[in-house]
């Protein structure tokens, strides 16, 4: 999922963060549309905890405070309730905005390191895009170790009430930390993402 973005191509942005925006976030153009309501800042499930609101992070984009949106926290906390999409007066896509911002600010390095969300949405692409197929195994062990070994041994003793019931359930097999289940065209799926990355490249102008 990370990938170095042309700095060069970037400089022509200086100073004007919105245009960088439209040009490189998913839905960017939508920006310039907000009025300053308050009313996504109000309608927020979780919005009350983050830093900053949606409101809040259109305001600063317009503003400038490139270096204060990209890396926040805020992007990441959405769950995607689409509480804000439909109350908008005027009808912007915020959550798209909302990812799409996360998403490049990943890109460009900026995003928090040890923002939780970003550490599983890195590790769940990663697992699927292999085989096209989740591992869930290998993506909890993943969760379970990514603080090292003994943190990793710690958290799946605490939960492994849990793991025992779901294998006798047969909700978990062992076996797939071998080999998992995976699509029968690996190479499909990989000519199909390539070309994606391709295109989303080419509309995004990404260097
Ligand atoms: S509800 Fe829409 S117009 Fe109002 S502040 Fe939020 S994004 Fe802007
Ligand atoms: S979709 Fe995201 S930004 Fe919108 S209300 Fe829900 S949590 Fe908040």
């Amino acid at each position: 999922m990370s990938e170095v973005l042309n700095q060069q191509a970037l400089a022509q942005y200086t100073n004007n963060f919105l245009k960088e925006v439209e040009a490189h976030v998913e839905e960017g153009e939508w920006v310039k549309m907000c009025m300053q309501c308050g009313v996504c800042a109000g309608s927020c499930t979780f919005g009350a905890h983050w830093e900053h609101s949606p409101q809040k992070i259109f305001m600063m984009i317009r503003a400038g405070k490139r270096e204060e949106v990209l890396t926040s926290d805020s992007m990441w906390m959405c769950t995607s309730c689409y509480n804000c999409v439909v109350r908008c007066p005027r009808k912007l896509p915020i959550t798209q905005i909302m990812h799409g911002l996360a998403t490049y600010a990943h890109r460009l390095g900026l995003a928090p390191k040890d923002q939780p969300t970003r550490h599983f949405s890195a590790l769940f692409w990663n697992n699927c895009t292999q085989t096209g197929r989740v591992n869930e195994l290998k993506l909890t062990l993943g969760l379970y170790f990514k603080n090292g070994l003994i943190a990793g041994i710690k958290q799946a003793w605490t939960l492994r009430h849990i793991g025992l019931g779901m294998l006798l359930a047969k909700r978990l097999n062992p076996f797939e930390l071998l080999k998992g289940h995976e699509c029968e065209d690996k190479a499909g799926i990989q000519r199909m993402l390539k070309k994606a990355h391709e295109l989303e490249h080419k509309r995004r102008r990404l260097g």
